[in-house]
């Protein structure tokens, strides 16, 4: 049998080393996560392998904490926070977002309710309508905060089928019309698999064509509408993307919006990676129409510099939302009036203060601060995207809207769809095993595609131009010239 020792929590002064030894480390990391090979450098099973199997019986001090970070877990991070880290979109936890998650920790509130922790939501609401504002929405939109963009498209589909009017809130989906949900072909999967959530099943929703800039096609959005109509199925949302995960298009959203108006239909924006660069004035045309919208999700935790997680989801139609999800057992009354009660608004009742993090972000970056950063990154894409058009064995596979470059590379006489995949596939294999570099892929009209995503705040001209090398270099091609290139042969 154990012993019964009440073990305190740290005191104050065993808490102030350790957050200084933490803090120290924290610092170190950051100082050196440039020079650490940016993929993980583990195996499937080898961490979990390395673990004890039991959780200690005795408490063990910090040093070996530390230690194992360092020679278990260190080895097993993919760094996200790397300058060369250029797959799926680059993000960067910046320090005052660090600091931000640090404090939150520290208060551990639970914003369920206002009175729970009145500063959480009032610091939530005003940090919405500074983001909002900042963008160029209507600053008296209603903001919050959830997870992740998953779960705020899956939110605004809820309040979307809400406003159906179908009373499937009481009466659930049975004997009610088949529900339809359209997005563009391109859209995230997470509107899908909010459909899956909603009950509207695979084959409620519709997948649009879309032109040859990867927008969503209109005539045939209509079209898809008219028909579920003629069928006698139920229309209910639209998804519009301003920012696709591919290739970075921007759906019609003015034409979409009308049309919404037209049938009656929710209309929900997919900002989540796009939504954030209206921040720089020059792309406000990218949420044009976006006031139009019923609700809008954008990510902090992809462009702001926010540490996930961190989605912010808004709405002009709040009182649908809670007509979605109010729900106040006996032991959540609370009497206050005038308040905002954030699980009024969402399936979830816990709630963390994220609200911290991204007011420290703004507080120090300023809106000029991210402008210009969001700048920064859209100008490096340029730069890479005019490279890659100077050489004559690379191809651009579609427009560079913000910090995304879609392309490959094509060798003279090789048209083989198989034989290019294979190639380029080869092509980020060795890339991102140098360890200097992580790109991924993905796939524009069936071609195989390498996928740069720049927007790390570390992240600079030397090491876009570094992962353009490396790539004609994987790709056995000459390294063209370019803006300040050197040409040399592979
Ligand atoms: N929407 C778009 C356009 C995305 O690119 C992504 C992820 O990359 C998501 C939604 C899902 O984001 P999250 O991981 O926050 O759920």
């Amino acid at each position: 049998m154990g012993t019964n020792t009440l073990m305190p929590d740290m005191t104050d002064m065993e808490f102030r080393e350790a957050l200084a030894k933490v803090g120290d480390w924290i610092a170190n990391y950051r100082k050196r996560v440039g020079e650490l090979p940016v993929l993980a450098q583990t195996a499937p099973g080898r961490i979990e392998r390395a673990l004890p199997q039991q959780a200690p019986v005795q408490g063990e001090p910090l040093e070996s904490w530390l230690r194992d970070l360092d020679e278990l877990i260190l080895p097993g991070i993919t760094h996200w926070n790397h300058p060369g880290f250029m797959a799926y979109f680059g993000i960067t936890a910046s320090a005052p977002g660090i600091l931000g998650e640090l404090v939150s920790g520290m208060f551990n509130v639970n914003g369920m309710l206002w009175k729970t922790s009145p500063a959480l939501v009032e610091l939530e609401q005003v940090v919405m309508r500074w983001y909002a504002a900042a963008m160029g929405l209507p600053a008296d939109w209603f903001g919050m905060i959830t997870d992740t963009a998953s779960t705020s498209t899956l939110v605004a589909l809820a309040a979307a089928r809400e406003a159906a009017g179908l009373n499937i809130r009481e009466d659930g989906l049975s004997g009610k019309p088949p529900l339809v949900l359209y997005c563009s072909q391109e859209a995230h999967s997470s509107v899908d698999k909010a459909g899956l959530v909603l009950g509207v099943g695979t084959k409620g929703i519709r997948h649009i064509p879309s032109d040859d800039l990867f927008r969503m096609r209109c005539d045939a959005l209509r079209e898809a509408i008219e028909r579920d109509l003629r069928e006698e199925r139920r229309p209910f949302a639209v998804v519009a993307s301003v920012g696709t995960t591919s290739v970075t298009a921007v759906d019609p959203v003015p034409e979409i919006a009308r049309i919404c108006r037209h049938y009656g239909l929710w209309l929900h924006v997919d900002a989540a990676y796009a939504g954030t660069a209206s921040i720089a004035p020059e792309f406000r045309w990218a949420l044009e129409g976006c006031d139009q919208a019923d609700s809008l999700v954008t990510n902090p935790h992809k462009w702001l510099f926010t540490p996930i997680d961190c989605s912010a989801l808004f709405t002009r139609r709040p009182e649908v939302f809670r007509n979605a999800f109010s729900l106040i057992p006996e032991y959540l009354r609370t009497g206050a009036q005038g308040v905002v009660d954030l699980m009024d608004y969402s399936f979830q009742l816990g709630r963390r203060f994220r609200a911290l993090k991204l007011w420290f972000v703004f507080r120090y970056f300023g809106t000029d601060g991210i402008a210009a950063r969001i700048r920064e990154h859209v100008r490096l894409a340029g730069e890479l995207a005019g490279w890659v058009d100077a050489h004559p064995q690379l191809e651009r596979l579609a427009p560079v809207n913000f910090s995304v470059v879609c392309f490959r590379v094509h060798p003279r006489g090789m048209d083989d769809e198989v034989e290019l995949e294979r190639l380029n596939s080869t092509v980020i294999e060795k890339v991102n095993a140098g360890g200097e570099i992580f790109i991924s892929h993905t796939k524009i009209r069936g071609k195989y595609s390498i996928r740069v995503a720049i927007g790390n705040l570390q992240t600079t001209k030397d090491r876009v131009r570094r992962a353009f090398e490396l790539i004609c270099a994987a790709g056995g091609i000459w390294i063209g010239g370019g803006i300040g290139g050197r040409t040399q042969c592979c």
